[in-house]
């Protein structure tokens, strides 16, 4: 028996489905999860001894690579200092500002310690500042697991077939509507019926949660402008695109201005953070300026700030670089997985935006919406996932998340995974 296979289950004693965050279970691809030890650069080490390329990323985060050394270097010096204050410090000024700089439609920002509050926090402040209860949201998009976002989410709700979460009772139900992604006539539909009740969208500006689905052309400005004509918030839920689409996230590659954007894990460089920001006129009514509650004892970590600091901070100064490594990747992987497709007779559609990639295996040549994500073949999927992990890559266990490449992946890496891919296909096939 593999040491990960001992580990998942001892865990399995302790802990519910051996996991502290359900799709590290492997539910959505079979078969027990591989336990890591360490982690550095471009790559995964599990506690057998087996090097993976990681496309996974701590979901995210590692733009820069697992385990930056200036990142790594900050989070010491921090924890030198102290592990936590619960009072305010420079670090967490440092911060804002250096978020400010790069997300200029975030005129305050407050931090929190994941995308969760974040989410979260931005809903109840859109609901307090426009005195409006429902909220709309898209099917398949996911925003975290507070009650009212639940709702036909996507990510590990949807691998494991539970979009709709039991334990949130219908009245907190009943506030949240959906509407299809990329269907502005699904939005308009829900403004005619429900306009002067909806407090806020909330989207994800590029899909990350039914696998990876780019906005279509308009569909962004239409939520834009459905906002201004109905007094609604527009809520860029940032949490994965943020840093990763583009330096300044969606909202800069498509210069679109939401009203408010959460962020996650990216800032935090690897350690829990979160954070909610837009424009001062509505962030001045969250607490203590205003009346809408929202506190963190964690929040502001000062080890969080210092690695969120280095890890934006090397983002900044050499973002030209970074944003045209991480995206050639994505678009390499994306051309190399279709090519070896194609060879071995496997019908597959890519999306890739930024260093953000996604791969469907459907006979539609185009992914756009949550309907077809959902119909893509997923037993194809499952014995791929494990066709590549036997290989040395690491992807996400799940057909509804999307894929992410890093500064740490060499010309090299990608070249093994696409040969990699080839074989699993020809496997297939
Ligand atoms: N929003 C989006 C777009 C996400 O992808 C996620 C997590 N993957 C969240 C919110 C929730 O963040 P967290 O897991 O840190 O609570």
């Amino acid at each position: 028996m593999s040491k990960s296979t001992e580990l998942f289950k001892q865990a399995q004693l302790h802990i519910p489905g051996g996991v502290n965050s359900p799709v590290r279970a492997f539910n959505g691809v079979g078969g027990d999860p591989v336990f890591i030890e360490r982690a550095n650069g471009a790559y995964l080490f599990d506690v057998d001894g087996k090097r993976y390329i990681d496309y996974v990323g701590s979901w995210g985060p590692m733009i820069l690579g697992h385990n930056h050394p200036d990142i790594r270097a900050a989070v010491h010096d921090a924890v030198d200092k102290g592990l936590s204050y619960g009072a305010p410090t420079a670090a967490e000024t440092q911060m804002a500002e250096l978020v400010k700089s790069i997300v200029p439609s975030m005129e305050s920002v407050r931090m929190v310690n994941s995308g969760t509050e974040a989410t979260m926090t931005a809903i109840r402040l859109a609901r307090g500042f426009t005195g409006r209860d429902k909220l709309l949201k898209f099917e398949g998009c996911y925003h975290g697991h507070a009650d009212s976002l639940l709702v036909k989410a996507g990510s590990g709700a949807l691998t494991l077939g539970v979009p709709n979460s039991p334990g949130i009772p219908e009245d907190f139900a009943k506030h949240t509507l959906t509407a299809e992604f990329n269907n502005l006539d699904s939005v308009k539909q829900m403004f005619t019926e429900f306009g002067d009740d909806i407090a806020c969208i909330i989207v994800e500006p590029v899909a990350g949660n039914m696998n990876c689905i780019p906005p279509s052309e308009g569909f962004l400005q239409g939520l834009r402008d459905i906002c201004d004509q109905n007094g609604a918030v527009l809520i860029f839920d940032e949490v994965m695109t943020g840093f990763r689409v583009a330096l300044g996230g969606v909202q800069a590659y498509y210069d679109i201005t939401p009203d408010l954007t959460t962020l996650g894990k990216v800032i935090g460089g690897g350690m829990p953070v979160g954070a909610f920001g837009g424009k001062a006129e509505i962030m001045s009514h969250i607490a203590p300026t205003g009346p809408v509650y929202q506190a963190g004892t964690l929040s502001g970590n000062p080890i969080a700030m210092a690695a969120g600091i280095a890890a934006l901070t090397l983002l900044k100064n050499n973002a030209d670089e970074i944003y045209q490594t991480i995206t050639t990747q994505a678009k390499q992987l994306c051309e190399g997985f279709t090519t070896q497709a194609k060879k071995a007779g496997v019908s597959l559609t890519t999306n890739q935006i930024g260093g953000m990639f996604g791969f469907f295996f459907t006979d539609a040549s185009k992914v756009e919406n949550f309907q077809q994500a959902t119909q893509c073949d997923a037993e194809k999927f499952r014995k791929f996932y494990h066709l590549m992990l036997e290989q040395g890559v690491y992807l996400a266990p799940s057909a509804f998340e999307a894929g992410f490449t890093s500064t740490a992946h060499t010309q090299a890496d990608i070249d093994a995974t696409i040969e990699a891919a080839g074989k699993a296909f020809q496997a297939l096939a």
